[in-house]
């Protein structure tokens, strides 16, 4: 059995967080307040674009949202309504053209997009426009709808845009904004969140509720799978992305396992109740005799709770988490993440030391930073070191915004667990089974599992991977041609 990447974390990475607001006197603070909220979404960088009903203003930037805000510009801005957004580079590299939100002058005036999940037709969509003759300034997916909202084909529809949203195949959650008017759009199986608040009379939308709460909103409702939400002067206007009817829905079960921030509710449920359940669950499907629950911190931690009720075996902390240093898996370069990943955990021996230690964590993708930590925990005198994982082994990519995209990097798809156990040299490994890890829920087969099963809902045969679409590796290729 063959492992790669030694120096990689154990998370898959996402994805991008959106915040928007129609009708609040001043913008701003709110849409700053809720990208900070969100910011676990992504590190890469983040961006703004607000207006008065006038004027549009744009301010975007590399690193965390605080560092955007810092920049003189964004002190400037000011709006009665705009749009936000926090990336990880789950379509495109890092560079600053592809941060978000996008903006575009068209000739019924500026639009500006901000996405997250991956399109799975993109490249196909995107060939097509530039054979036309158009010119695209991002390797990001997300262009290709600034292009499909300018083609005189799709601007004639009512509402507006929703012609250009049919179009599109894949995972999206969008927040739309031009100098009068936002619109959210979430696709039609329901990949990523997306919920409406209100503030007052102001409308707000936010990838996680938990951006509502620092901002004084209240949960209105989320966005149904296919819905297309316009708030303009008007009020609030719903309609139906126009396409075939979706036979299964598709929520990514990730957002529970580990994207979402514990105290939002995604999809209708709790975070952090449900992976209490999952870890109850766990303790259920994979007992063992020990004398501690560690939970790998801070995404292991609701998981290690219910084990730990469950199996009666007390929770304490071996692994103590410096908050410092930010979760490592959204950031994009590997030796920052490597370097970080030592940096963020520190072993309490006292804790440790003699005892039968379960080690609960909510996934493994690639198994080497679990490798490192079960050798740490027996240095520090561990007597025996079990891992169970609130999660079925992942063994297939994902292609609808989590970055995990090769079969290669998995190191479910090149073993079975009891390889798996010995790479990461635990005295016992446990995965949830996939009916544990959907019991949790009403609506089990609205959920997406494809990193588990390979049961693809959409067809992903058309998506080409992260980089695909950037332009430095397009002239690359066309040089090596020539
Ligand atoms: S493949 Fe996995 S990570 Fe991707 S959307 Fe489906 S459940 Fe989420």
């Amino acid at each position: 059995m063959r492992f790669m990447d030694p120096d990689a974390n154990d998370h898959p990475k996402e994805a991008c967080g959106l915040y928007g607001v129609y009708g609040s006197p001043d913008v701003v603070p709110l849409i700053y307040r809720g990208l900070f909220a969100q910011q676990h979404r992504g590190q890469e960088g983040g961006g703004i674009v607000v207006s008065d009903g006038e004027r549009v203003q744009s301010v975007k930037g590399t690193g965390l949202i605080t560092d955007v805000f810092a920049k003189r510009e964004a002190r400037e801005l000011s709006g009665t309504l705009g749009i936000g957004h926090v990336r990880y580079s789950t379509s495109g590299s890092t560079r600053p053209q592809n941060l978000q939100p996008l903006v575009a002058r068209m000739i019924d005036g500026i639009w500006a997009v901000a996405h997250n999940g991956n399109l799975v037709n993109a490249e196909k969509l995107r060939r097509s426009y530039e054979e036309s003759g158009a010119i695209f300034q991002t390797g990001t997916d997300s262009e290709v709808l600034i292009h499909l909202l300018a083609d005189p084909r799709f601007r004639q529809g009512s509402p507006r845009v929703a012609g250009a949203l049919a179009e599109l195949s894949g995972a999206y959650s969008l927040l739309l904004m031009t100098k009068d008017c936002v619109m959210a759009a979430r696709d039609p199986w329901g990949f990523r969140p997306l919920s409406i608040g209100r503030i007052g009379d102001a409308y707000v939308f936010a990838s996680e509720t938990c951006a509502f709460s620092v901002t004084g909103a209240t949960h209105e409702r989320d966005l149904e799978p296919g819905e297309l939400v316009i708030v303009d002067k008007n009020g609030l206007r719903s309609h139906t992305i126009p396409g075939p009817p979706v036979a299964r829905k598709a929520h990514c079960v990730f957002e529970q396992v580990y994207f979402a921030r514990p105290d939002s509710t995604v999809f209708g449920r709790n975070v952090h109740l449900v992976r209490v359940e999952l870890g109850e669950r766990l303790a259920e499907e994979h007992a063992v005799e020990a004398d501690i629950v560690c939970p790998m911190p801070d995404s292991g931690n609701s998981a290690a709770l219910g084990y730990s009720q469950k199996s009666g075996i007390p929770l304490n902390f071996g692994f103590i988490r410096n908050h410092y240093v930010g979760r490592t898996f959204i950031m994009p370069v590997q030796d920052e993440r490597s370097a970080s990943a030592d940096m963020k955990l520190s072993i309490m021996p006292e804790v440790v030391r003699g005892r039968r230690v379960v080690v609960v964590d909510d996934s493994l993708v690639r198994g080497t930073t679990m490798k490192r930590r079960v050798i740490d925990l027996r240095g520090a005198g561990a007597k025996e070191v079990h891992v169970r994982i609130s999660c079925p082994p992942i063994a297939h990519p994902c292609f609808y915004g989590i970055d995990f995209p090769t079969r290669e990097e998995l190191l479910a798809a090149r073993g079975d667990v009891s390889a798996i156990c010995d790479f990461i040299e635990a005295d016992s490994l446990g995965y949830l089974s996939e009916d544990g890890l959907l019991a949790p829920f009403e609506n089990r087969g609205d959920y997406c599992t494809a990193c588990f099963t390979g049961d693809y809902r959409v067809d992903p045969s058309g998506a080409t991977g992260k980089l695909s679409m950037e332009t430095d590796r397009l002239l690359f290729n066309l040089s090596a041609e020539a």
